[in-house]
């Protein structure tokens, strides 16, 4: 599957821990290009884990991404966002700015992403918080397109993620 995203676009991963979102990005787009709520709780706390930090991190997250795309700077979201009100948010700021924004939803089976998540060397997550975001990943499918993604793409196996192509388009 190609994935044709204009290239001032915003780009949200919706996905639980261990749905491969960070590996994803990663392989697709600039370290730049990327803003991870992992990331930015360590910046604040030293600490990927630190859920004191998480309120920080998104202050921190959504004035960078605001900034960026100010820029008509391609900007990846890498958070879980598996809540319609954290994509809300997110949402609000592409607004404001006139960015298009694109959801990419990592619709893998629970059991893959907790395979992963007991299988990783960092931030191993407990099951039951896996579970929480899974469930309330698969209740955003059916709502998604209503709330104000100019596209979505649903990668809902491990080969149909394998096989995405992201083509960046002229803005
Ligand atoms: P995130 O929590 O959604 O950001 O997921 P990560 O990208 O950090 O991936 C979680 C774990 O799964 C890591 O140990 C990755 O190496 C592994 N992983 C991610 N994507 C893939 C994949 O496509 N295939 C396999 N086999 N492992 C993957
Ligand atoms: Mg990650």
């Amino acid at each position: 599957m190609i994935l044709r995203i204009p290239g001032d676009a915003m780009v949200v991963l919706v996905g639980p821990s261990g749905s491969g979102k960070s590996t994803f990005a990663a392989r697709h787009f600039a370290t730049t290009q990327i803003l991870s709520s992992d990331e930015l709780r360590a910046i604040v706390a030293d600490d990927a884990n630190d859920q004191t930090a998480t309120n920080a991190a998104f202050e921190l997250l959504h004035t960078a991404l605001a900034m960026r795309l100010a820029r008509r700077k391609l900007t990846v979201v890498d958070a879980t966002s598996v809540d319609g009100w954290a994509r809300e948010r997110l949402l609000a700021v592409a607004r404001r700015l006139g960015r298009p924004a694109a959801a990419i939803v990592f619709n893998l089976p629970l059991a893959t992403c907790l395979e992963r998540n007991a299988a990783r060397a960092d931030r191993r997550l407990p099951s039951a918080a896996i579970r929480g975001q899974f469930d309330r990943m698969r209740g955003s499918l059916d709502g998604l397109a209503a709330e104000g993604f100019d596209q979505i793409a649903v990668l809902s196996t491990a080969g149909e993620v394998d096989g995405i192509v992201v083509e960046l388009l002229p803005d």
